[in-house]
């Protein structure tokens, strides 16, 4: 009995063995009988690969480096259909766990997230399997909307034609890649800062800044009134490199930059630190930041009673002032000591005393919900920065 038991157990692995294709490593394409599955795009992270069946492979999703790093399981690839069929790839995550629901793409522009019942995922959340049906148009699956670079530069470039901002580069990364710099009124001495994407998975977050941007820039009275006053200074996209990888969380250099503000031994927040001393050396008055992240849910981080801002408690009244006019939208904030980690709202505070947020957005919210609120938080705060400074 034991014997056949063993028999069977072999034959199993040997018929396994024979369904199971070449294993390709990434930025190779992986072939199925019925689709090809590809990673030759920026954002692309698939890893190794091979075909288990005629409609299906096995993919392992890795993060960008060896160590700890934080468990945000950025995946995004491309599959290409070679006849009708229900396909599943099974994705196997090493490093972290899976986190991000699957998103569908034929443009690249649309998305929408694949129903539940077409992504099963394991118990522990080390394995996600997707299955679906495909005709004969490609498309991409990706943990969020693929906003890469290109997208940027078009946004950048509708935002640079209201005239209401100049856009620069503020410098290059390791990569070559650069990294834009936004400016409005820099004739004002009073500014506001913000930062997007030091974290390249973190989508929710990136569609908050654009948002949150466009309001400040739109043609309306009050923010009008605030670009007269203000010198606003973004910079949406602080990591290029790692956005074009599709890293979870680092930079080419291996570093999360969102710790390395203080030390900047990273290109990336060196450009930050010169561009703030060049700042100070001109006589201008940083008065509030916020730099734009996604996590669990919709939260901000900010100081508590014994860090005091100038001027005092603006982050809770700003945020009072928004949370009557946002539906759809549930969201805190949190009020912390600051402590010596090297993020970019506790330097920023450290540094000038000023009112510094991460403004978190939750992975899954509602990406018309979330551009809603932005809006508020902005009008909101232009109308509490007019008030106070
Ligand atoms: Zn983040």
């Amino acid at each position: 009995m034991i014997r056949r038991l063993l028999i069977s157990t072999w034959l199993l692995l040997l018929l396994a063995a024979c369904a199971t294709g070449p294993s390709v490593p990434a930025r190779q394409a992986c072939e199925a009988s019925s689709f090809t599955l590809v990673d030759d795009f920026a954002g692309a992270r698939r890893g190794r690969c091979a075909a288990t069946g005629d409609n299906e492979v096995r993919i392992t999703i890795l993060p960008e480096s060896d160590g700890y790093i934080n468990d945000s399981a950025w995946f995004a690839y491309k599959v290409v259909p070679k006849t009708n069929a229900t396909i599943a790839i099974t994705m196997n995550y090493r490093g972290g766990h899976h986190r991000y629901k699957p998103k569908l793409s034929y443009d690249g522009i649309g998305w929408s997230a694949l129903p539940d019942e077409q992504v099963r995922v394991s118990i522990d959340k080390r394995q996600a399997i997707v299955t679906l049906p495909v005709d004969d148009r490609a498309f991409w699956i990706a943990g969020g909307e693929l906003l890469t670079p290109p997208l940027y530069d078009v946004w950048t470039t509708k935002m640079a034609s209201t005239g209401q901002t100049r856009p620069s580069v503020l410098g290059r990364t390791p990569g070559g890649n650069p990294i834009t710099l936004l400016q409005s009124n820099n004739e004002a001495k009073d500014v506001l800062f913000l930062v997007g994407r030091q974290h390249p998975p973190e989508i929710s977050g990136a569609v908050a800044f654009f948002a949150f941007y466009e309001a400040l820039m739109a043609d309306t009275a009050l923010a009008g009134e605030f670009r007269q006053r203000f010198h606003v200074i973004a910079i949406p996209m602080l990591n290029p490199d790692g956005v074009i990888g599709g890293n979870w969380r680092h930079n080419l250099g291996s570093t999360d930059l969102n710790r390395d503000w203080g030390p900047f031994r990273q290109a990336e927040t060196q450009l930050v630190e010169t561009l703030l001393n060049t700042l100070d050396s001109e006589g201008k008055r940083i008065r509030v930041f916020l730099d734009f992240h996604s996590t669990r849910k919709n939260v901000f981080y900010t100081q508590n009673d014994a860090n005091p801002t100038d001027p005092p408690h603006f982050t809770r009244i700003w945020l009072e002032n928004a949370k009557p006019r946002i539906e759809n939208y549930e969201f805190n904030y949190e009020e912390n000591p600051v402590d010596n980690i090297g993020v970019a709202k506790n330097y920023m505070y450290k540094r000038y005393r000023i009112p510094s947020s991460t403004y978190e957005v939750g992975d899954e919210t509602d990406r018309a919900a979330i551009i809603a609120a932005a809006r508020v938080f902005a009008e909101e705060l232009m109308e509490l920065m007019i008030a106070q400074f």
